[in-house]
């Protein structure tokens, strides 16, 4: 595992000349999915800085189901944070705009926290934009992550937004990467499904789709291996998530003809020697490996099972570039 390195924590807009930015929706989400190439770029002595934009406890008016308790102990996922970002030597940033199960109870439901974002919502997603634009502008060089917002969570649909803000005509006017959404990128279609909804084309050389149908058993039959859908989903449940995945599909496919209006190229970025680095910092969220996975072991295992891209042992992360248009095919990228 690689040494750890002090580091200074920024309070305001001070601070080191960062060459990366990740932007997570959640206290977990960037290491979750890019903990092995941001452990990459501190030990090749680059500065970075993970920003988590919904980080705020809320004002308590909002009170969401006790099945939710796991994520609502903010400062307890802060201290997990900042022990995760310490195992990768990278700084943190704490937004406070409240998580979506502190803003609503609309949010209390898998179609509700999965639906499209709200026009209620519109106040909130300007001022996560803005917030995130003048962090942009303080580090002007820096390389920009953002993520795809995959399995539709609203919030990382907030993050994703503002990332898209800075796409110019579909064109990067910053260097700005997307990357994918774990442990949601590991279900069949869900990246596709995205892909259709935020008007990304498919890459070139992409599997051609296969029905709605089959792709909503399939999806279904992924999430319903994670212990976060398992534990809660009984039969009514279980077949209610098979009827809006099958829903969900259908209406991404439809809107996908209309859409498009960016393409992206595939990065694969290997992290064979920082895959049990990555693991060793996800471990420190406790109550996020217990909520999603259920335990360490089983994190370890599907972790492993997500980062190895396209059957072969290799570890990998993948990270997706806005192009000009009719992009060269991606390196060995699989697309379902
Ligand atoms: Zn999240």
């Amino acid at each position: 595992m690689k040494s750890i390195h002090r580091h200074r924590l920024p309070a305001s807009d001070s601070g080191p000349d960062y060459r990366h930015i990740y932007f997570s929706p959640h206290l977990d989400d960037a290491i979750l999915s890019c903990a092995g190439r941001i452990a990459q770029q501190t030990g090749a002595g680059h500065q970075v800085l993970v920003v988590t934009i919904f980080a705020g406890s809320g004002d308590g008016a909002t009170r969401p189901p006790p099945a939710f308790a796991p994520f609502q102990d903010i400062p307890a996922r802060r201290c997990e944070d900042r022990r995760a970002l310490d195992v990768v030597a990278a700084d943190h940033r704490w937004l406070d705009f409240p998580d979506a199960i502190q803003r609503h109870r609309r949010y209390a439901s898998l179609v509700g926290i999965t639906a499209p974002i709200a026009r209620r919502e519109a106040p909130l997603r300007r001022a996560v934009t803005t917030e995130v634009a003048r962090i942009c502008r303080r580090w002007p060089t820096a390389k920009l992550y953002f993520p795809l917002a995959i399995g539709n969570h609203v919030d990382h649909q907030i993050a994703a937004a503002a990332g898209f803000t800075l796409l110019s005509g579909g064109r990067p006017e910053r260097a700005v990467t997307f990357y994918e959404d774990v442990p949601y990128v590991c279900i069949p279609h869900l990246l596709r499904q995205r892909f259709e909804l935020a008007g990304i084309a498919s890459p070139p050389g992409a599997a051609p789709t296969v029905p709605v149908c089959a792709r909503a058993r399939e999806a279904h039959a992924g999430l319903m291996s994670l212990p976060q859908f398992a534990r809660h989903a009984g039969p009514v449940a279980s077949g209610l998530l098979y009827a809006l995945l099958t829903v969900r599909f259908g209406r991404a496919h439809c809107g996908a003809r209309r859409r498009r209006w960016i393409a992206m190229q595939a990065e694969l970025a290997g992290i064979d020697g920082e895959f049990d680095t990555k693991v060793a910092a996800v471990a420190c969220y406790d109550s996020q490996v217990a909520a999603i996975y259920g335990d360490r072991d089983t994190m370890r295992r599907q972790l492993a099972d997500c980062c190895a891209t396209g059957g072969s042992n290799a570890m990998y992360e993948r990270y997706w570039h806005p192009t000009e248009p009719d992009p060269a095919p991606p390196t060995q990228a699989t697309f379902s």
